[in-house]
C-alpha cells in the first residue's frame, strides 16, 4: 500500500510528507493536516502487554510519520520519553473504585500536553534536516495554560529555533502563570494579551495565514511553525498512551485482550478525544468516546443537536485548560462529516466564522462520541467523592471527566470498563482542588496550598512545583490583542 501522506482540511493540498506537515503546522489554506488514511495497527493488542511505552509509542507513530526512517523515529522517541518523566513507565495506570486512570502528568510540566511536546521538537528538528531547511524555526503558540508551560520546556534552547507564547492575562492559574513568566531558555519569549483564550488562538491563526508578514519572515531568515494541538505532531503522539492504557489494563486484568472499552476525555481543543478516535480507527477495541466538557459546553450541544454554536458567553471555569468556545481539532472530524469535502469544510469554518455556528446533519453517524459537562459545582463534588471513596486526589479537568462518566453511566446503563484520561496533577491546581475537599481552604492562595495538599495526598510535590517556588519571573511582555502581529516583529527584529 502507499505510504500515508497528509492533505489539508480545505482541500487545497494534497500528497504532503509528514516533515512538511509537521514544520508547517497549519496549511497554507487554513486548514489542519489529515493523514490519507488511517493505519490499521500492525500487531495483536496483548503482544503489547510486555511492550514498553517506548516500544508502542514507534509501533503507532511508524506508519503515520512514513518519511521518517526507523532509526529516526526512534531517536526522536528516545530523547522524548526519559528521565523528564518522574515514572519509568511514562504514563501509569491506575484503577481506584471502578474507573482506570491514565496518568498523563509525569511528564516536565505535570500535564498532559507534556506528552506530546517532549518530542515534538525532536520531529520538528528531524523535519528540518530532511526537508534541507536552514531558516530559523519560530513557534507561535496561543495556550489556556498548559500547552504554553510545557511548549516553552520542550523548545527551551533546541537550537535553529525560537518560541513565543501568548497567554489570556486572566484565563490562566496563577501557578500556570508563574512556571510560564520563570521560563529560562534564551529563545523563549512570553506575552500576555487582553483577552481569552480564543483571542490568543485567534491571533496566532491571523498570524500563519497573513501571506505577506510570512514572505516578510522568510526574507529575514525565519519560518514560521505551530507547537498548538492543531500540528500533526502534538496529534500522533496522543494516541500512543490509548494503546498503552489497554495493554496495562489487560496486565492488570481489568479486561480481556479484545474487550470494548469506553474511553472518557476532559475536552477543550479536541486534541485529546480526537487523537483516542484515531486510535478506535486504527482498532483499539473501544465502544464509546465520551467528550467531557465544563461550562463551556459547546461540545456537548454539538453532539446533541448537530449545531455548532459558539455564540454564547465564554466562562472561567476552575478548569481552565478547557475555558474554549472553537475547538479547533474538531475542524479535522468535520473533514470526516462532510465525507471528506474540503470545499464543504471551508464552508463551514467560514460559517463559524461570520455567522457563530454551522449545522452538521450526520451528526447521529458519529455516535462513537457522547458529549455532556459538569457544572463547576459538580466538578468540585468529585473531587470530593473520588476521594471520600478511594484516598485518591484528581485535579479539576480530570473531575469533570469523571463527572460526566458518572452522568453517562445513568443515561445508557453501559457497563463497559472505562478509561479515564487524567490530564493534570493536582499539584498544578492546589486551590480548586484543597477547596473541594474543605472550604476552610478557601481564602488560602494556591501556593500557600501545596504543603497542605502534599498531606492529604500522601504524594510527594513533583519538580515541576519545587522550581517555580524558588524561580524569579524572567518573561514580562503584555499587549493588546490587536497587537499580537506587532510584538512579534518586535521580538524578531523586523521593521513592518
Ligand atoms: C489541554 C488540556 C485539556 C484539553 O485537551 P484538548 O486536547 O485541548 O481537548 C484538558 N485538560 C488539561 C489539563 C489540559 O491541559
Amino acid at each position: 500500500m502507499d505510504r500515508i501522506r497528509y492533505m489539508s482540511t480545505r482541500g487545497a493540498e494534497t500528497q504532503i510528507e509528514a516533515s512538511y506537515a509537521i514544520l508547517r503546522g497549519i496549511a497554507r489554506d487554513g486548514g489542519l493536516y489529515v493523514p490519507d488514511r488511517i493505519p490499521a495497527i500492525d500487531m495483536d493488542i496483548e503482544d503489547m502487554v510486555n511492550m514498553s511505552y517506548q516500544e508502542i509509542a514507534y509501533l503507532v507513530m511508524k506508519d503515520y510519520l512514513s518519511d521518517f526512517t526507523e532509526d529516526e523515529l526512534k531517536a526522536c522517541i528516545n530523547k522524548a520519553y526519559d528521565d523528564k518523566f518522574d515514572t519509568q513507565t511514562i504514563v501509569p495506570v491506575v484503577k481506584k473504585g471502578d474507573i482506570t486512570y491514565l496518568e498523563l502528568f509525569h511528564g516536565s510540566t505535570i500535564a498532559f500536553k507534556d506528552m506530546a511536546l517532549s518530542i515534538l521538537p525532536h520531529l520538528m528538528t528531524t523535519s528540518m534536516k530532511k526537508q534541507g531547511i536552514d531558516q530559523e524555526v519560530v513557534i507561535l503558540t496561543a495556550t489556556s495554560g498548559d500547552t504554553g508551560k510545557a511548549a516553552l520546556a520542550g523548545f527551551a534552547d533546541v537550537e535553529g529555533t525560537r518560541i513565543i507564547v501568548f497567554y489570556p492575562k486572566d484565563g490562566v492559574s496563577p501557578i500556570q502563570e508563574k512556571q510560564m513568566i520563570t521560563q529560562r531558555g534564551d529563545n523563549t519569549y512570553v506575552v500576555s494579551i487582553d483577552g481569552n483564550f480564543d483571542d490568543a488562538q485567534s491571533g496566532v491563526k491571523d498570524i500563519f495565514t497573513n501571506v505577506e508578514f510570512r514572505k516578510m519572515l522568510g526574507e529575514n531568515g525565519f519560518r514560521f511553525s505551530s507547537a498548538n494541538s492543531i500540528n500533526i505532531g502534538r496529534l500522533l503522539p496522543q494516541v500512543v498512551y490509548y494503546f498503552y492504557g489497554y495493554a496495562e489494563m489487560i496486565k492488570q486484568e481489568e479486561i480481556k485482550a479484545g474487550e470494548a472499552i469506553n474511553i472518557v476525555v476532559p475536552t477543550g481543543n479536541f486534541g485529546n478525544i480526537l487523537a483516542a478516535y484515531y486510535a478506535k480507527k486504527m482498532g483499539l477495541p473501544v465502544n464509546r468516546l465520551i467528550c467531557a466538557s465544563n461550562d463551556n459546553k459547546v461540545l456537548y450541544d454539538f453532539f446533541r443537536t448537530g449545531i455548532y454554536n459558539r455564540k454564547r458567553d465564554f466562562k472561567l471555569t476552575n478548569s481552565p485548560s478547557m475555558d474554549i468556545l472553537i475547538s479547533s481539532n474538531l475542524e479535522r472530524l468535520l473533514y470526516e462529516m462532510t465525507d471528506f469535502s474540503g470545499a464543504q469544510t471551508e464552508e463551514l469554518m467560514a460559517q463559524l466564522n461570520k455567522q457563530g455556528e454551522y449545522v452538521i446533519k450526520n451528526i447521529n453517524d458519529f455516535g462513537c462520541f457522547y458529549g455532556n459537562y459538569a457544572t463547576e459545582e459538580e466538578t468540585s463534588a468529585a473531587i470530593k467523592e473520588v476521594y471520600d471513596e478511594t484516598g485518591y486526589i484528581i485535579d479539576p479537568h480530570t473531575a469533570v471527566g469523571y463527572c460526566v462518566y458518572k452522568k453517562f453511566k445513568d443515561e445508557t446503563a453501559d457497563e463497559s470498563k472505562v478509561l479515564l484520561a487524567s490530564t493534570a496533577s493536582p499539584y498544578k491546581f492546589t486551590k480548586s482542588v484543597m477547596k473541594a475537599l474543605d472550604s476552610k481552604y478557601d481564602k488560602v492562595d494556591d501556593l500557600a496550598l501545596i504543603d497542605e495538599l502534599k498531606d492529604t495526598s500522601g504524594v510527594v510535590v513533583p519538580n515541576a512545583i519545587k522550581e517555580i517556588l524558588e524561580e524569579e519571573p524572567r518573561h514580562q511582555r503584555y499587549c493588546e490583542k490587536e497587537d499580537m502581529k506587532k510584538v512579534v516583529a518586535n521580538i524578531l527584529d523586523i521593521d513592518l
